[in-house]
């Protein structure tokens, strides 16, 4: 039986020459994919950003001014062993990613990421400030202060 892929770990820079990185992962770039979005520049394409997080494992980042759907869904493909389960046949995209620019690495950030609903609102309210209608609970009026 061939040896599941990610059973060890070992950093990038450690890799033997023609080793493959993949051998040593869980197969993270099979486990979401993201599509690129425009820009929000209105109100109303925020609240779009905000709608898109109202759904479970999806999230937005930015990346250069480039900004992403990212959705956390794992490929139909991808076998218990952290194998591509139709390699031959894979898309090309799968084809042309290269481990040499992946997401190897745990450490990775985005410029931006927002992963909920509230976080839109957030930013929202931080770029969109005056115009911004807030969607959380009136603040309550203070009690009275007896002499
Ligand atoms: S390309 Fe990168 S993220 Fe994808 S399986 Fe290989 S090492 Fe992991
Ligand atoms: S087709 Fe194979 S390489 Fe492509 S995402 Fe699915 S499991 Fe990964």
């Amino acid at each position: 039986m061939e040896k599941p892929f990610g059973q060890n770990r070992i950093r990038r820079e450690d890799l033997p020459a023609g080793e493959n990185l993949c051998e040593y992962c869980t197969a993270k770039c099979c486990r979401y994919f993201a599509l690129p979005i425009d820009a929000p520049e209105t109100f109303e394409e925020l609240e779009y950003l905000r709608w898109f997080l109202l759904h479970d494992r999806a999230s937005v980042f930015k990346e250069d001014d480039d900004w992403y759907l990212l959705v956390h869904t794992t490929c139909e493909h991808l076998r218990d062993d952290n194998r591509c389960g139709i390699y031959a046949t894979r898309p090309k995209i799968c084809q042309d990613y290269s481990f040499t620019n992946c997401e190897y690495e745990e450490d990775s950030v985005y410029d931006l990421y927002l992963e909920t609903a509230d976080q839109v609102w957030e930013y929202t309210e931080a770029v969109w400030q005056p115009n911004a209608r807030c969607a959380r609970s009136r603040k309550p009026e203070l009690l009275p202060v007896l002499a």
